[in-house]
């Protein structure tokens, strides 16, 4: 699959070749800081298929927590275009509506609805979890 996207001031684009790991929308509580109050759209990818074609993100990671989630955002706008998960280390979770497509996504999965809002709608018959989904067992 190829993907194509940037910030929304445009100092940042990126690409990517390849497969993607999986598709998900968090509903957790730190996301919705970052959507602005509703679930998070992602693709999970491999970090070697990507590049950054334009710009370079900033980095950010909380440091009172213990394993935290380290985000990329451009500086000048502000937009997060990519979390990277202690747990998936070489992935990248990529913010799909930093996407040039976003119409092409569809989750496979949604998360964290522990933290789910009310006016937060689950995707129809796609699994969802209260925190992350069960490792693959093979
Ligand atoms: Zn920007
Ligand atoms: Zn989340």
């Amino acid at each position: 699959m190829n993907i194509k996207g940037g910030c929304y001031c445009g100092a940042i684009r990126y690409e990517f070749e390849g497969d993607v790991t999986a598709t998900f929308q968090c509903h957790c509580r730190e996301c919705q800081y970052f959507t602005g109050g509703h679930a998070s759209a992602a693709y999970v990818l491999p970090q070697d298929k990507f590049t950054f074609t334009k710009g370079s993100p900033a980095r950010f990671c909380r440091s009172d927590l213990q394993e935290p989630i380290e985000r990329l955002f451009c500086a000048d706008c502000g937009t997060q275009l990519v979390a990277i998960s202690p747990k998936r280390p070489s992935s990248f979770i990529l913010k799909v509506g930093t996407t040039d497509d976003p119409e092409n996504w569809t989750p496979q999965f949604a998360l964290f609805t522990c933290d789910k809002q009310p006016y937060q709608t689950l995707p129809d018959s796609v699994p969802s979890f209260e925190k992350r989904p069960p490792p693959p067992s093979n």
